[in-house]
């Protein structure tokens, strides 16, 4: 095990604000999820909801990992779990090496300033009432211990950074517009200078001439800073775009890992191969068929028995009813949750 964030947290604890932990080697995993599950009270006060069935994740240093499925698949909250926002039922969480699953107190306050989050909608983020300073000051002040007058140069750079020009930090969130204050929440996330952003559906509210801009200035920040990120999107062609790998999430299990050239060039399981299907642009070489995707997302509260997309699979066999795939690896750097894989590149079965 590396040495824990906290360690250099400890070091300063006792006055200014604490410094950043120091890099974790490249093309290791900085964050890691294992067998996390998180549920919540059904609707009717019944039993209990998985909405993360037993996720087992590696998102590496250095990269963007885009995370896609459908609305109410479990994406927001395996980012919010892995960032400690939720409480997981079981299952692990490793950051840098530490086991952060059940931290507490300061301990969870100084690891949270490497762990941050771009919402989607900036403007319901940001305090009306506060000046642009003082919000994004707040996760330096609140997590790295920083007085008012160490966060100062440190925002005024950052506002700089994002384009707004350090004389914003005197204005307050009304006064931008939706670009201007996702800027804004991102100038917030970086104040600590954390190593893990979540990056949740953070252009979809935006016009889509505005989302390439806000997209450049995720991947120069990612770029620039050495940053490690979860890009949550419903949308494939954003993800196209960020990512360097890409993870399927269904009904709160990941179904497939993959690089992006891989995905988008012939993805293994058939619900991703539907997704991708249904964005004609993004089908490979125009040759593939348009899959339509049948039927709702089945509801968490009762699965089906067996491969959890069954219901509807064109492909679903006898064992699918019966027995739930493993996430298992089928090439480098590659893994699918099917008994039967597509072959990549086709749309046959393996
Ligand atoms: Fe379809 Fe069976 Fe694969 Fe599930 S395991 S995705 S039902 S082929």
């Amino acid at each position: 095990m590396t040495s824990p964030p906290a360690a250099s947290a400890s070091a300063t604890a006792a006055s200014g604000p604490t410094p950043p932990t120091p890099p974790a080697p490249r093309g290791t995993p900085l964050i890691r999820a294992e067998k996390l599950r998180v549920e919540y009270r059904g609707r009717s006060g019944g039993g209990r909801v998985r909405a993360l069935r037993d996720v087992d994740l590696e998102i590496l240093e250095g990269e963007t990992l885009g995370l896609v499925g459908e609305s109410g698949c479990g994406k927001s909250t395996l980012g919010r779990a892995l960032l400690r926002v939720i409480e997981p039922a079981s299952g692990t969480i490793d950051f840098l090496g530490l086991n952060i699953t059940r931290l507490r107190g300061t301990r969870l306050r100084r690891t949270r300033a490497d762990l941050q989050m771009v919402f989607q909608d900036p403007f319901g983020s940001l305090n009306p009432r506060r000046r642009i300073a003082d919000i994004v000051a707040e996760p330096l002040r609140r997590a790295r211990g920083a007085s008012r007058a160490e966060a100062g140069p440190v925002v005024a750079e950052l506002l700089d950074q994002v384009g707004l020009g350090a004389e914003a930090g005197r204005r307050k969130p009304h006064e931008f517009s939706g670009g201007q204050r996702q800027r804004i929440g991102i100038a917030r996330a970086l104040a600590s200078s954390p190593k893990f952003v979540v990056a949740d559906e953070a252009v979809s509210a935006l016009d889509v001439s505005i989302q390439a801009q806000i997209l450049n200035l995720l991947s120069d920040m990612v770029r620039e800073r050495g940053l490690t990120m979860l890009f949550i999107s419903h949308d494939l062609g954003v993800v196209r775009h960020i990512a360097d790998r890409v993870a399927v999430m269904y009904l709160g299990q990941i179904i497939e890992v993959a690089s992006r050239d891989d995905f988008f060039s012939g993805p293994a399981h058939p619900y991703s191969e539907a997704l991708l299907s249904s964005v004609p642009s993004l089908r490979p070489g125009g040759r593939r068929e348009r899959r339509v995707l049948e039927g709702e997302l089945p509801d968490p509260a009762n699965p089906p028995e067996g491969c959890l997309f069954r219901t509807r699979c064109p492909f679903a066999e006898d064992q699918c009813r019966t027995r739930m795939p493993e996430l298992r690896t089928i090439a480098p750097g590659r893994t699918v949750r099917c008994h039967l894989p597509l072959v990549p590149g086709s749309t046959e079965k393996g």
